[in-house]
């Protein structure tokens, strides 16, 4: 990755602050070297609406400098393998507590099912969403896992992740909250890449009242230290930040650049997920502004300056109904996008029809491309570790490490 180019670093914040022409950004954007420095992230990210253009300009044309004309997506099955979690934050609608309506912990044969239906439709990702070590705080839960036959819900998961892996051609992405670098070394034998959000380096938010009251998982120096030793294992790793939470600028800024060092020093970030905090009527959080369509797609170009050669996600159901706006601003990815089901996360907002998603894309001169879970250039990382993993993937990939078209 190239070193900032302080020349054209002191122009683009001048530019700003002058309130140059879009077009003389594009210009520098196309012949200067990036990343930009903190400063100038948080300039960008606190200028005015009538500067978006020609931030978008710049971010785009970096994009394209990076994997020219192609946006990528994952075709997925989404397993919500339980919804009991040990956190409340204040933006969730996912968890539950035991016996609340619609609580669930599904079985062997509902994560078999759910997969092999995604089977038939072209998918080639299991993403393992779940509420984080739920055992540790309902008795319930570990009866549940008593009589499934496992100690806890990591040991629960990797078995299906391991059942995934043998009994069908879709390849596990588990995304289970904090982890040890033994259970990172565990999942990864059975998943070619695992996630975890950072959501903010802001440890404040766990004050009381605030998005993460309540929600010790969220600590950020323990998640921070989950993508660390991801990075050791190599393991490619997804991770991201949430915006909207209560978080500052400075906050968003510092969150990426966290990321940034971390990848900087493993060289394992396989793609950064910027997503914006939606108002759900459940929530504790209900009475909350969203961060405008503006702010979204500001942090999108910045995180793209900051990170030119990183994959930049974010998910376009969360932007309905504009999200091919978010081409402009820089993302190469558009995430894990299901043909069969719904976003337990965010369930009042499905996902695209994969040929609307397919159509946007193209109108924005990109080619849509499946990719699998994990990142064609982190392929062969996984590939050079022998055994059944790097043989089903050596199967599931092409040539480019793309997903096969003919599976
Ligand atoms: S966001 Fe994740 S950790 Fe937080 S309450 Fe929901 S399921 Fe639990």
């Amino acid at each position: 990755m190239g070193q900032p180019v302080i020349g054209w670093d002191r122009q683009l914040t001048r530019m700003i602050s002058t309130n140059s022409q879009p077009a003389s950004w594009k210009f520098a954007s196309s012949t200067c070297e990036l990343p930009i420095s903190h400063h100038s992230a948080l300039t960008l990210l606190s200028s005015g609406d009538a500067d978006l253009p020609g931030l978008l300009a710049a971010a785009r044309a970096a994009k394209e400098r990076f994997k020219p004309n192609v946006i990528t997506y994952s075709r997925k099955v989404f397993i919500p393998l339980t919804n009991l979690c040990r956190d409340y934050c204040g933006y969730c609608t996912f968890r539950r507590d035991p016996g609340q309506r619609g609580a669930r912990t599904m079985s062997p044969e509902e994560v078999l099912e759910v997969v092999r239906c995604g089977e038939r439709m072209g998918c080639t990702e299991a993403l393992f969403s779940l509420g984080d070590k739920p055992e540790l705080l309902f008795p319930e839960m570990r009866e549940a896992l008593r009589r499934l036959g496992y100690r806890s819900t990591l040991d629960y998961l990797e078995a299906m992740c391991e059942l995934v892996m043998r009994e069908t051609t879709l390849l596990p992405h588990p995304n289970p909250g904090l982890l040890s670098s033994a259970w990172l070394k565990r999942l990864a034998k059975w998943s070619p890449s695992i996630g975890l959000m950072l959501e903010t380096t802001n440890r404040n938010l766990m004050d009381s009242g605030a998005a993460h009251d309540n929600a010790p998982d969220k600590l950020p120096a323990k998640r921070l230290r989950t993508v660390e030793e991801a990075g050791k294992l190599g393991i490619p790793f997804t991770t991201g930040i949430l915006i909207g939470i209560g978080e500052t600028r400075q906050d968003r800024v510092e969150s990426l650049l966290a990321i940034r060092d971390l990848d900087r020093r493993y060289g394992h970030i396989q793609e950064v997920i910027i997503q914006n905090f939606r108002v759900k009527p459940s929530i504790r959080m209900a009475n909350w502004t969203e961060p405008s369509r503006t702010d979204l797609l500001r942090t999108v170009a910045v995180a793209r300056l900051l990170m030119p050669e990183m994959n930049i996600q974010a998910p376009p159901n969360l932007s309905l109904p504009y999200y091919e706006e978010l081409i402009d601003a820089g993302i190469n990815d558009w995430g894990g996008v299901s043909p069969l089901t719904p976003d337990f996360i965010n369930p009042e907002a499905p996902w695209p029809h994969l040929q609307d998603l397919e159509r946007r894309t193209e109108s924005k001169g990109q080619i849509l491309k499946q990719r699998l879970p994990v990142y064609p250039e982190f392929v062969p990382r996984v590939l050079a570790c022998p055994g059944q993993l790097s043989e089903k993937l050596a199967c599931a990939s092409d040539a480019e490490g793309y997903a096969q078209r003919a599976r």
